[in-house]
């Protein structure tokens, strides 16, 4: 239960998680002041989701990537404030400190997300690019203009949908990565596999079970040196290779940010302090373990479960027990995962291009898996929210599979 000092409700981040943690402040009938603080620059935010597609693409301009229209958060009186970077944060002073002054709190959401993940000893350069703001996807999006030699470092799902973005645009990819086999640590080997053909269709080639030793440029990016010796010339490199939870501004706050910020199962990282999204460590109780997702669906989930618990007494609040869910567009394919991999999978093939891989423990489902399979990934999905034997499932997935159930019912994000 929130207690009132007038100062309402701070919200640090106003993406996915913040912004919906915001509403659902409102939703639940709060009617004190909420302000979100976000360091980017602003006038509206934006989904990130579009940034590896359609923004990258050039199909959508910036603003119908906007998240809300800046209009639709100040008629719910939520003051969002761009440009204001948090710096620290005084737990016993409920403090919130920025770039802009101290900002005291009844009620904290942290929803700071993640930032890429840097090449160790590689220093910044032009054409060297990350993925995660804005500014960065236009900044990728002019390199490609130039019709450049791209190589992808990190064949995870950023660097395959920017691989299929910039072949879209007729520019030569080359995937480097030390796994053997793209998006091996989400998919499985034979998916990857699957993925990495479908890639090479496009044109696409994959340098596998490679690491990468150097950048090398003068004034701009000009090659990449791999551990076997092997230099590739780039004009564009892309770094994909993970995230990291955004918690440096925490370092002296006392709350424990060892690998994220850590949380509870109600998502409290101290009395009055929740955490949503990208940047939060919670334990799950659906799974009985800790989990850190970067995935759009839990980051806006996170932040309805946080606000509710954030505003309710101990005896109302959640448990924040979510079934991770994300998805990737590919050439137009669309690869969706639900759930957790468990110890014993089972393969269901539609057409050539189409398959579902169940996955479960003791013979019970725990996660899905699916390429281009979009109404039988739906069904799969459901079945997970309450116990189901792999047999039903599997069941299930064919005989939708076999009544040609491949598309094109979307998914629920
Ligand atoms: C290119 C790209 C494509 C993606 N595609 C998909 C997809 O297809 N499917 C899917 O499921 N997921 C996808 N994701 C992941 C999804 O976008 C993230 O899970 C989601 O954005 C997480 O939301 P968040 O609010 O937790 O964090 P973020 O979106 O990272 O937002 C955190 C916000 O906090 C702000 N902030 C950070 N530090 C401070 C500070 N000290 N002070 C003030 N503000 C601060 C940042 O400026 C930022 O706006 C994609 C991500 C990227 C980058």
């Amino acid at each position: 239960m929130l207690h009132d000092n007038g100062h309402g409700v701070v919200v640090v981040g106003a993406s996915v998680a913040g912004v919906h943690a915001a509403e659902a402040l409102r939703d639940n009938a709060y009617s004190g002041p909420i302000t979100v603080l976000d360091a980017e620059p602003g006038p509206a935010s934006y989904d990130r989701p579009p940034l590896s597609k359609q923004l990258l693409l050039g199909e959508w301009d910036l603003p119908r990537a906007a998240l809300r229209a800046p209009a639709a958060l100040a008629d719910r009186h939520i003051d969002t404030r761009y440009g204001v970077h948090a710096v620290g944060l005084d737990v016993d002073a409920a403090t919130v400190h920025t770039s802009h002054g101290p900002q005291p709190f009844d009620g904290l959401i942290i929803a700071t997300g993640a930032t890429p993940r840097r090449l160790p000893g590689v220093a910044p350069m032009a054409g060297l690019h990350g993925l995660r703001t804005a500014s960065e996807c236009l900044a990728l999006r002019a390199d490609f203009e130039r019709g450049a030699e791209l190589v992808i470092v990190g064949a995870g799902f950023i660097g395959m949908e920017v691989a299929a973005a910039a072949r879209a645009m007729g520019v030569s990819v080359t995937v480097v990565d030390t796994l053997d086999a793209p998006m091996a640590g989400q998919l499985g080997r034979e998916l990857g596999q699957q993925l990495q053909r479908l890639h090479e269709g496009h044109g696409v080639r994959f340098l596998l079970g490679r690491g990468v030793t150097s950048v090398r440029g003068v004034d701009r990016v000009e090659s990449v040196e791999l551990d076997d010796g092997t230099v590739l010339r780039a004009d564009v490199v892309l770094v994909g290779i993970g995230a990291r939870p955004v918690t440096d501004w925490l370092s002296r706050s006392g709350l424990d940010t060892s690998d994220g910020l850590i949380c509870d199962r109600r998502l409290f990282a101290a009395p009055q302090i929740v955490g949503a999204g990208d940047v939060v460590n919670w334990h799950n109780p659906r799974y009985d373990r800790r989990m850190r997702i970067e995935h759009w669906t839990t980051a806006m989930e996170h932040g309805a479960v946080a606000a509710g618990n954030l505003l309710g007494d101990a005896d109302e609040h959640r448990d924040a027990d979510l079934v991770p869910y994300f998805w990737s567009d590919q050439y137009g394919v669309r690869i969706q995962q639900a759930g957790i991999t468990g110890a014993t999978t089972r393969v269901v093939r539609g057409d050539p291009d189409t398959v579902v891989v169940l996955s479960g423990d003791a013979d019970l489902l725990t996660g899905v898996i699916a390429v281009g399979a979009d109404r039988a990934f739906v069904r799969a999905r459901r079945l997970l929210r309450k116990p189901c034997t792999l047999d039903d499932a599997e069941d299930a997935v064919a005989s939708l599979l076999a009544r040609g159930g491949v598309g094109s019912e979307p998914s629920r994000r």
